[in-house]
């Protein structure tokens, strides 16, 4: 490991599901970096994925940068916004830092813009906007993620509200 990535100051693009993963338990992230498949047959991960897929299909344009998929860009009132569409907003911190993560991904690209995060179960939208206390903490989650991916061993399984809906709980609790 070299001095920069142990300081967790690379700068290698780092996808926004691992930001999601963090704000969740930072453990996930390292299982997710090392590719350890989570349990398939999880009830929440099948529906999460049929609700990306069918909630919003018509409008649905993914966009790709930097390694990460931001769900779709849309226009409200005039003004370009990137929506991410979720399932629930049980997980509100970790849905505004991954939007978050995208919005700076794209003002590093030079392009400015709010973020909405959409609960299509819940009929309620969110609004998010970068500013300097929010890019101050996406920057600091990301060294933290980055540390996290390069370190030989996971964090230690901590017991939390998730574990309970956890896909990795398997590898945690068995
Ligand atoms: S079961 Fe709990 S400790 Fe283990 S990865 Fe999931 S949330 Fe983290």
């Amino acid at each position: 490991m070299n001095q920069t990535e142990s300081s967790g100051e690379s700068n290698v693009p780092i996808p926004g599901t691992l930001i999601w993963y963090y704000m969740i338990c930072p453990r996930q992230v390292w299982l997710m970096a090392h590719q350890l498949n989570p349990d398939e047959d999880n009830p929440d991960l099948g529906y999460g994925r049929f609700l990306q897929r069918e909630a919003y299909r018509r409008e649905k344009k993914e966009v790709s940068l930097d390694r990460s998929k931001m769900d779709f860009l849309d226009r409200v009132h005039g003004e370009m916004i990137v929506v991410e569409v979720k399932k629930s907003s049980r997980a509100i911190e970790s849905n505004r830092l991954q939007l978050a993560h995208y919005l700076l991904t794209l003002e590093e690209n030079g392009i400015y813009v709010k973020g909405e995060l959409r609960f299509p179960d819940e009929r309620k939208r969110e609004t998010v906007i970068l500013d300097d206390q929010l890019r101050q903490h996406v920057l600091s989650v990301r060294a933290a993620v980055r540390r996290i991916m390069v370190d030989e061993n996971p964090p230690a399984p901590q017991k939390t509200k998730w574990c309970r809906s956890c896909a990795y709980a398997f590898f945690c609790w068995a």
